[in-house]
């Protein structure tokens, strides 16, 4: 145990022939956005049934931005998940609407769409579900529920690159929807992030807010209408988005195999309750993330600090973000969101990256036995 090396959480894999791309990029003379940038574009969009998809350098820009583009803004309410990354939310913020959490499915950890059609109100403008670990929503209900509503949607996929629902890829279909590359996503850029839009004039106003507001004139001139942001991305990072487009795929199945093997391993008299297995495929396995026995749920820092003298990373995606001051200052409080706030205390992210070994699995199971019985 002691002299393997340390274990992340996770790790991009990122292949000496995409070093050698992103080096002709740096050596090019044009190393911000460009051809490259176009290149992936392109070929997400074809990936993606067609669809136009825009680059940006986040996945909350991406977030941001398609809320700006549906025109969300103040005196708007947004439905989301306590149970993302504060990003989801913070995106709401940053327009000036306001977020509505609703609470999760136990089973399937994200939204729970019967509580969503609770939430709507005269104001409610739109949705924001989360594909927690790459896990989609149900994608049959969601969109009957906006058409019913005549809600916008914004699919936040940050982590379900690669993912399907009913046969189709996440993308490929539905309103709007957010990846992000971010370096720890299944398909990363370092940082980045794209929307897949509906048409092409969306794409044109898409572009607008991407690059401050500009639009370029044929006679070489430009005009600028109304407000932009910064956020488009460069060709170095479309480069590496080029490399793991090649891979993705292989890396989601190489996922998958690890998700099954910590299924198999897994010793369950430990009481963990595991994420669901998933036998439809229709999940990439961004993250396998059992809940901790509920006995342990105050000694959460005591169980990673465990792991990590065993050399293995363990993270925390995420606490119930309903439960941050940010959102307690508005008027949220524990007892809120039951079902989040207890997935939120107890959940643990376990390894899980293409480059690791069917050993590595063993011993993550090893040692969370190890540290389970050690704080018994
Ligand atoms: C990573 C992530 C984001 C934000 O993406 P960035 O590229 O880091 O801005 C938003 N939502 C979810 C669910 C994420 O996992």
């Amino acid at each position: 145990m002691k002299n393997q090396p340390f274990l992340p959480f996770t790790r991009p894999s990122i292949d000496e022939r995409t070093i050698a791309e992103v080096g002709d990029v740096l050596r090019s003379g044009w190393i911000t956005t460009g051809p490259k940038c176009a290149e992936l574009e392109a070929a997400l969009s074809e990936r993606l049934g067609g669809r136009p998809v825009r680059l940006v350098n986040s996945g909350t820009a991406s977030l941001e931005l398609g809320l700006r583009l549906c025109g969300i803004g103040p005196g708007d309410e947004v439905i989301t998940t306590p149970l993302s990354w504060v990003a989801t939310a913070n995106v709401v913020l940053a327009v000036g609407a306001t977020p509505v959490f609703v609470d999760s499915d136990p089973v399937t950890r994200n939204i729970d769409l019967n509580q969503v059609q609770r939430a709507i109100t005269p104001r409610t403008r739109a949705v924001i579900p989360v594909d927690l670990a790459g896990l989609p929503v149900d994608r049959d209900l969601l969109n009957a529920l906006a058409q019913k509503h005549g809600l916008r949607v914004i699919e936040d996929a940050a982590q379900s690159f690669g993912a399907h629902w009913g046969g189709r890829e996440i993308g490929s279909f539905g309103d709007l929807v957010s990846f992000s590359f971010h370096a720890n996503k299944n398909f990363t850029t370092s940082e980045g992030g794209c929307l897949v839009l509906n048409n092409e004039e969306e794409a044109r106003q898409f572009e607008k807010l991407r690059l401050q507001g500009v639009t370029r004139l044929s006679d070489g001139g430009m005009e600028v209408e109304a407000w932009g942001s910064k956020a488009n991305l460069t060709d170095v990072a479309a480069a590496i988005g080029l490399g793991q487009l090649r891979q993705v795929d292989d890396f989601n199945r190489r996922r998958r195999a690890l998700a099954e093997r910590y299924f198999a391993r897994w010793d369950s008299s430990l009481g963990f309750s595991l994420p669901p297995e998933d036998r439809e495929g229709h999940g990439n396995w961004h993250m396998f993330q059992p809940l901790l026995p509920a006995r342990l749920a105050p000694r959460r820092g005591e169980f990673i600090a465990g792991m990590k003298a065993q050399g293995i990373g363990v993270g925390v995606h995420y606490p119930a973000m309903h439960l941050f001051s940010l959102f307690r200052q508005r008027g949220h409080k524990a007892g809120d969101f039951p079902v989040s706030e207890d997935i939120g205390a107890r959940t643990i992210t376990l390894p899980l990256f293409p480059a690791m070994a069917d050993a590595d699995v063993d011993r993550v199971c090893d040692a969370v036995a190890t540290v389970t019985a050690a704080l018994s």
